[in-house]
């Protein structure tokens, strides 16, 4: 399903690559975490797999063919920080937009959301529990609620790849939990493949654990144990304490402080 062949990625011509030599297989079914520090390329993985990133060296297949054709098999919910709330749109217009790739509809560009589209968007928006924001503005709601509408949206076209990048950041403990509920049962009919730091939960949960710091390696769920995330995250103490120290001004910290 998704195939990346010795891939790099660097941001600028002269930066530090932020992915090295990157050769990864994995086949339609599984459930996989994506872990690592912070800065680790996680997201960037994440991008180049659905082709809105191009490698600068390398190739990436997804369903067997360039990204670009096919992402729209896959829903994605992208990292939250990295997204600009700032214009008007509905709650219900920005979960329907995830229905661009619905097999349902008649082309990209088609003018009107069916009937049908609407259902699937307020059935997306009721498994997140969120189904009383459909109203709302989207600028208007918190961090947890946006997460949650953007996870609709990703859902919201029945994907046969549902991609999400640190889907719980902003959301309460008893939502997080349920949510994990859900993923398990989507996880029975798609695949999924999670950026994550909630590494309990994704050793119960995962088939497989891609492990991302410049360089990536994959690794059967069995052995994803405590001497391997040591050896992960240990490297990155500063990063991490940087990453604390800037809370006030709004970085986000991790579970690893
Ligand atoms: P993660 O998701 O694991 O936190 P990212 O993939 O976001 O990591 O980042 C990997 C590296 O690429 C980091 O060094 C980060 O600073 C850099 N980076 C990410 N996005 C950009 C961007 N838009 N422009 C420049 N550098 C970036
Ligand atoms: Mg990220």
């Amino acid at each position: 399903m998704i195939q990346l062949e010795n891939v790099s990625y660097a941001y600028g011509i002269d930066a530090k690559p932020a992915l090295r030599d990157v050769t990864l297989s994995i086949p339609q079914g599984e459930f996989v975490a994506i872990v690592g520090p912070n800065g680790g390329g996680k997201s960037t993985l994440v991008k180049l797999i659905l082709g809105l990133l191009k490698p600068r060296t390398g190739r990436a297949l997804l369903f067997g063919e360039s990204p670009e054709k096919t992402r729209c098999r896959a829903g994605y919910a992208p990292q939250q920080a990295r997204v600009d709330f700032n214009f008007p749109i509905g709650v219900l217009d920005v979960v329907l937009a995830g229905r661009f790739g619905a097999p349902s509809r008649r082309g990209p560009f088609s003018p009107r959301f069916s009937k049908s589209d609407k259902e699937a968007a307020l059935a997306a928006l009721e498994r997140m529990g969120v189904a009383e924001l459909s109203r709302k503005s989207f600028g208007e709601l918190s961090g947890g609620q946006r997460q949650r509408v953007l996870i609709a949206r990703a859902l919201c076209s029945k994907p046969e790849l549902l991609v999400l990048d640190e889907p719980t950041n902003n959301i309460d403990p008893a939502n997080a939990e349920r949510f994990y509920e859900l993923l398990a049962e989507i996880a029975k009919k798609s695949s999924i493949l999670m950026a994550s730091h909630d590494l309990g939960v994704v050793s119960k949960m995962v088939d497989s654990v891609v492990c991302v710091n410049q360089v990536v390696h994959i690794h059967p769920t069995s052995e994803f144990n405590g001497a391997l995330v040591s050896e992960l995250y240990n490297a990155d103490v500063r990063l991490v304490r940087h990453d604390h120290r800037c809370a006030e001004v709004g970085a986000h910290s991790s579970v690893y402080e």
